[in-house]
């Protein structure tokens, strides 16, 4: 649709082969299609961070809204816009969602409740505005965001769930599991959280780097004494030395072993 590469601070796809309907002015929700896995322009699995990829559609979405505008003044400029980044989530959670829950979908648009197999169904999903599905819930009195209150329904295995999971990670400077699931629950709802956030810290490089492995010694044999059936205080020993301390490595919070 168009063969021309999108100027700006992201400038890293080539727009061959992109099949857009089409899209409606910024506030609203607009209509944005992507071939997936069968065709040749898969956008949410080319990039490896959420950030990157959510400017990239800011970007798309900025284009489109601009070739579509019929005064030249109406055209947006320069760095994007809080609303613009805002938009660009939406259209990833909608393709997201549609690629991996399209039974469900077609059932909350038509306001039919969800089969029974379903995996959402204990989730007691809704659809918002823009057409994202959300975590429903008895929190909508409760004082806290809209974003916590109903979280967005996020695939078990999806790239774009890995990515906010590593991006989360990452702000939360290279958490542990719960700290960092508890970290995304703020907005998204992963399916089968903890498996995967545990699934996918695993493959922290840097993670994995500050907690080596550390090496076990073998112990030496017992002294005989220790080993032969006697009489109490037959055998008695006296440590005056007491044990010896061993910090495990240098460094603050290391712990000290006998
Ligand atoms: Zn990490």
């Amino acid at each position: 649709m168009c063969s021309k590469p999108i100027k700006g601070k992201f400038v890293v796809v080539k727009w061959t082969g992109v099949f857009i309907k089409g899209t409606e002015p910024l506030a609203s929700s607009s209509k944005f299609t992507s071939r997936g896995n069968q065709g040749t322009w898969d956008v949410l699995r080319r990039y490896s961070s959420f950030v990157k990829l959510t400017l990239v559609f800011a970007y798309v979405l900025r284009f489109i809204d601009n070739a579509k505008a019929k005064r030249s003044e109406t055209k947006r400029q320069g760095i994007l816009t809080a609303q613009e980044i805002q938009n660009a989530k939406i259209q990833i959670f909608k393709l997201t969602q549609q690629e991996a829950f399209p039974v469900e979908i077609k059932c909350l648009q038509a306001k039919k409740p969800l089969p029974k197999s379903s995996k959402l169904i204990s989730l007691n999903p809704f659809m918002d505005d823009h057409g994202v599905v959300r975590v429903g819930g008895r929190l909508s009195n409760a004082p806290i965001s809209y974003a916590q209150k109903f979280p967005v329904v996020l695939p078990k295995d999806h790239h774009i769930t890995e990515l906010i999971i590593d991006q989360v990670h990452k702000q939360q400077l290279h958490a542990g599991p719960q700290a960092t699931l508890a970290a995304i629950r703020q907005h998204y709802w992963p399916l089968s959280g903890r498996g995967i956030v545990r699934k996918r810290l695993n493959r922290c490089n840097r993670c994995f780097r500050v907690k080596p492995v550390r090496y076990e010694e073998l112990m030496g044999n017992l002294p005989e004494n220790r080993v032969t059936m006697s009489r109490v205080f037959l055998n008695c020993g006296i440590d005056y030395a007491g044990p010896i301390l061993i910090k495990e490595g240098r460094g603050r919070g290391k712990r000290i072993s006998k």
